[in-house]
């Protein structure tokens, strides 16, 4: 059996388990979709949302790319913010970076190629602004680390001044925006920032 025959078999036996355990599960899956946040984050295959937070199908809308980067020229992750902020009216969006990532690794190591080295430019700037704070970090590792982590404070940042985010906060809307970090070594997530209306912020 080739890989993909296996992914069709493991689909039908995942959603006759689904059916086993709530006969109504898709009939009510199919209705509609309440989730509780957009969700912004890596391609990476080693940092699947929904599994590492344990959550449901239903409960988290999605928009991943190399590096979980936020271009404001971006027509994907505009009208996934736009759709998430004022249809589905999200409280929580969540940039989510981590450890060991490879986009950044290639910012670091000053990839130039045709579409990845453009895509990754931000991280490299990212890099230039802070390059007397990562001089200090003796191993590149820790550095990567280091610059994966200031890059999702960036995107945060850059997230709350969109035009969607300031006339969600404008008119009164509930928006939080959170930087975190997934640590693939552990297992486990670490937030490093969170925007509110209220301006509230903690840094790390
Ligand atoms: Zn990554």
């Amino acid at each position: 059996m080739d890989l993909l025959d296996q992914v069709f078999l493991s689909n039908r036996s995942w959603a006759q388990g689904m059916v086993k355990n709530n006969k109504d599960y898709f009939k009510n899956l199919s209705l509609t979709q309440v989730p509780k946040y957009l969700w912004i984050g890596c391609s990476d295959s080693r940092v699947p949302e929904t599994e590492i937070t344990g959550s449901k199908a239903g409960e988290i809308f999605v928009h991943r790319n190399i590096a979980n980067l936020v271009h404001d020229d971006d027509p994907s992750l505009l009208s996934v913010l736009k759709y998430a902020v004022d249809y589905l009216k999200v409280e929580h969006i969540v940039v989510c970076g981590h450890l060991n990532c490879g986009g950044v690794k290639a910012a670091f190591d000053g990839l130039e190629d045709e579409h990845l080295g453009d895509w990754i430019a931000d991280i490299k700037s990212s890099y230039m602004s802070n390059k007397d704070d990562l001089s200090e970090i003796v191993s590149n590792t820790d550095k990567i680390n280091r610059l994966a982590e200031l890059s999702v404070v960036k995107q945060v940042e850059k997230l709350s001044s969109m035009k969607v985010v300031k006339d969600a906060w404008g008119r009164g809307q509930h928006l939080h925006i959170h930087g975190w970090m997934f640590d693939i070594s552990t297992g486990e997530l670490n937030s490093l920032k969170e925007l509110s209306p209220e301006k509230r912020v903690w840094a790390i």
